[in-house]
Formats: structure tokens, sequence, C-alpha cells
């Protein structure tokens, strides 16, 4: 790293103790940094890492609530307000037992650039809380959405600040949280969430929009390479909503989808992965792919625990969480024959993972790049309800593809203007800083 840059890293590490994934998206995000500064001394003099890896506001609440047996009990809000520089505070909140601020500070700080490469007037932002949903009833959920927002409503708003869902955060809880918002301001402002439901405020392709774009922006790296989907064997982790859509996209692109996960197991089913039965099972009844695997019949096995990546194919696509791919696991991969990688999660390769598949010539799509089609058509969705209109699934979709390729294009370009063709890592970081950077150092000291 950079020798100045690592002194800046040095402060904020030593500024936000104990924030490992924090840490480690602001060292992953530096490396690439060094060559910008050379050419841009006026962002070193105008201390713009410093100011961006320092929320402009972090918010922690509590978050009181029943369950259906009258048990109180009290889970902790967060909302950290990242970097407006570009539009509004924009980016998903989580609920996870997992939650805390260092959770919540990787993925705003993440969403900065990622917000930056759509090219659309949005700012970064994360949210969520460690409250956590498995096994609670509907009324359970929405009294605890209902709690959240009593707080967050009075941060948020169409022209400040537009959360939408991400791990344990749907349709149903946004439904919830939009209520919950509508009562306490008694406005009908549809911009101040993303994800909705279609007949009130939602748009068509949304929930489709981050695994989709992940496959769109694979096949974009695979092209480079006179390749494309048609033929490769997919391994994918995840079972939620990233993971459901970029199996089901890759499978229309001719690929076969081999394995998928979840927090217990993973299933190999080698005729491809039957993505009607998933959705059945994973968004109508939320079961467990257990189920999917008693279904499916003998042709499916299940392995408990384990890892996915243990399965053997050409492509790879993380869609469940931060560090789930260390450097044994690409590793392994590698020595298996994957030709790319996409992230449809947020940071799911651990930097040692990173390192192998560059080493090693694989295509590697780092999620502020690949898995950004979520949040553009999150964007997508408040052009839609700023101008009161809806469109049509063919429209939205054209509109996804047309962004996941130009952030595609970006990255190579950059890549390429600084002297390491083919590296994404290097061009989302890089593309993403310099536009946020600019804007930043035009709005003054702020
Ligand atoms: P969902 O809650 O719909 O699904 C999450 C999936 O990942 C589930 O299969 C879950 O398994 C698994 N998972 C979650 N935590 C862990 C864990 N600690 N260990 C192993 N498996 C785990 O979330 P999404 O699909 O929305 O999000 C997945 C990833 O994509 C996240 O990294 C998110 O930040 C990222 N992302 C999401 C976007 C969106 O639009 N939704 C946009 C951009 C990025 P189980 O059910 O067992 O918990």
């Amino acid at each position: 790293m950079d020798s100045r840059l690592e002194a800046v890293r040095d402060t904020v590490l030593a500024r936000n103790p104990g924030e490992l994934e924090f840490h480690q998206a602001v060292t992953e995000v530096f490396e690439s940094l060094g060559p910008v500064h050379d050419r841009h001394p006026e962002f070193l003099e105008g201390a713009v890492l410093e100011r961006l890896c320092e929320p402009e506001r972090q918010i922690i609440f509590r978050v009181p609530w029943t369950d259906d047996s009258g048990r109180v009990h009290v889970n902790r809000g967060f909302r950290v307000e990242f970097n407006s520089a570009l539009g509004p505070y924009k980016g998903g909140l989580r609920f996870h037992p997992s939650v805390y601020l260092g959770i919540v500070k990787f993925l705003g700080f993440e969403q900065i650039f990622k917000n930056a490469l759509t090219g659309m007037p949005i700012g970064g932002g994360k949210g969520g809380s460690d409250f956590d949903p498995r096994g609670r009833s509907d009324a359970e959920i929405m009294r605890f959405c209902q709690s959240f927002m009593t707080e967050l409503y009075r941060h948020i708003g169409e022209y400040t600040d537009v959360p939408a869902g991400d791990i344990g955060v749907g349709g149903r809880e946004i439904g919830y949280l939009f209520g919950q918002y509508k009562r306490i301001t008694n406005r009908y402002e549809s911009g101040v969430l993303t994800g909705k439901g279609m007949s009130w405020g939602g748009s068509l392709v949304r929930p489709e929009a981050t695994g989709f774009g992940t496959v769109i922006f694979a096949e974009e790296m695979l092209k480079t390479r006179g390749q494309s989907f048609d033929g490769q064997r997919v391994v994918v982790s995840g079972s939620g909503n990233v993971a459901i859509y970029a199996i089901a996209k890759a499978q229309a692109l001719g690929a076969t989808v081999v394995a998928c996960s979840d927090s217990a197991g993973y299933i190999v089913d080698e005729a491809g992965i039957d993505v009607p039965l998933l959705r059945q099972i994973k968004e109508v009844e939320r079961a467990r792919l257990t189920e999917y695997a008693a279904r499916r019949g003998s042709s499916v096995s299940y392995v408990a625990g384990g890892s996915v990546w243990d399965v053997n194919g050409t492509v790879a696509l993380p869609c469940a969480t931060q560090n789930e791919l260390d450097g044994d696991a690409a590793a392994k991969l590698v020595s298996n024959g994957l030709v790319a990688i996409a992230e449809g999660a947020n940071m799911p390769s651990t930097r040692e993972a990173v390192s192998v598949f560059q080493e090693a010539g694989v295509l590697f799509g780092p999620g502020k790049a690949a898995n950004a089609g979520g949040v553009a058509t999150s964007a997508l969705e408040m052009q839609q309800n700023a101008s009161r209109d809806s469109w049509s699934f063919e429209h939205t979709e054209a509109r996804l593809t047309e962004i996941m390729v130009g952030i595609h294009d970006r990255c190579a370009a950059t890549a390429e203007e600084y002297g390491a063709p083919g590296n994404y890592v290097l061009g989302a970081n890089i593309g993403g800083f310099v536009k946020v950077a600019d804007a930043m150092l035009a709005q003054g000291l702020i």
C-alpha cells in the first residue's frame, strides 16, 4: 500500500477499534488508490480519504418489541449515513444476529463506491439490527419492524436517506416498515424506501435485480475471453434473494447451476437447480434446503455443514454473506478448473481468496461492481416514484442490463487506464472513488 495512504489507513483503524469488517473493506479500497493520488494531489490536500472514512452521521437506537407470548425483547438498531456527495444516502437494512456497528460500516463504506459506479445520483448508507428473524411469526416480524421504524422515521426521507432490503429484510419487512412510516408521518412518500410491493410503488425487476445483475456482469467478463454462460457449470452460495435470481439468470443463459447453500449446509443437484421449487420452498414456505432435497428425491444430495466451495464448477457466484470464501476454498476452486467468479454478496471473498483468484488469472468481479444491479434498480424505483409512473418488465430489465454492462466497461477501462488490464478490483475502487472525491472537493469542506 502507498505509504501516504497507509498512514491514513492506520489512523482509521485506530479510531474504529474492533470493527474488523470495516477495517478489511477500507484496507482493500486503499490498496487500489495509490496511483490515483499520484495523479490527483488535490485529493490528499483536501483530506478526501480521512473525510470519506468518517461517516457523515451514525445513528444507534433501542428497538423494544414483544414476542407472541408477551415477552419483551430489546434489540439494537443502526443507520450509518456515510456519504451524500452524489445524492441521498442509499443502502439496505440487514436483520441478522451478527449485525454490529463494524458490519454496518463496512457495508455502508462499500455502498459509497458501488452507488457511484452505477452512475445514478445516490450516496452511500446502510443500516440494520441484530434482530434474528429466523423462526419468528409474521406478527412478531411486524411488531419488530414497527418498533424499528418508530425511531428510524425521523432520520430518513426521499431526499435524505432511502433504505432498502438486505439479509433478513425482503418484501414482507419493507411492507411493514413502509406502513409504519406512512402512519407516523401521514405522508404517502413512496420514494422513502425501495423494494416495495408492485401495487404500492415497487418496481418490476427489483426482486430479480441483484442476482440478474451479477450474472450479467459475469457474462461481460466471460466475453472478454471469448466465453459465455452457455455450457458453464456453476456453483452458487446462499439460497436467498440474490442467490435465487442469480441461479435463474445463469440457467436462462444456458448454464447448469449444480449447487447452492444455506447457513446449515448445501445441496448438489447435477440436473440443475429447479428454480420454481427453490422459490416455493424459500420464498413462500420460508423453509430450509433440506426440504428441497426431500422433495426432489434421490438425485439430489444434501450435505450438512461443510462448504459449498468443495463442489467443482467453472463459474462461482458467492451470494450469501461476507468472508464466506477463504484462501483455501479459493485454491480448491482454482484447482478444480474455475474460470470466473462474480460476487453477488458483499465482500464474500477474504483478501487471501481475492489474491488467489487474481494470481491464478481467474476473472474476478468484486461485489461493489458485480452486485450493483440491486441498488441501481432501487434508483430506478425512485425514478418511477418521483414521476408517479411504473415501467414494464422489459423496459426495466433493459435498463438494468445497460447499467451492468456500463459498470463492467467502466471498471475494465479504468483498470486499463491505470496499467492493470483485467483487474476489476482496481477498476471498481478507482472508478467509484474518483467520482465521489471530485464531488466532495466541489462541495467544499463539509
Ligand atoms: P437473504 O436473507 O435473502 O439470503 C441470505 C442467504 O445467505 C441465505 O441463504 C442465508 O442462509 C445465507 N447466509 C446469511 N448469513 C449467513 C452466514 N453467516 N453464513 C452462511 N450463510 C449465510 O439475503 P440476500 O440474498 O438479500 O443477501 C445476500 C448477500 O447479497 C448479502 O451479502 C447482501 O449484503 C448482498 N446484497 C444484497 C442485495 C439485495 O438486493 N438483496 C443487493 C446487493 C448485495 P440462512 O437462511 O441459513 O441464514
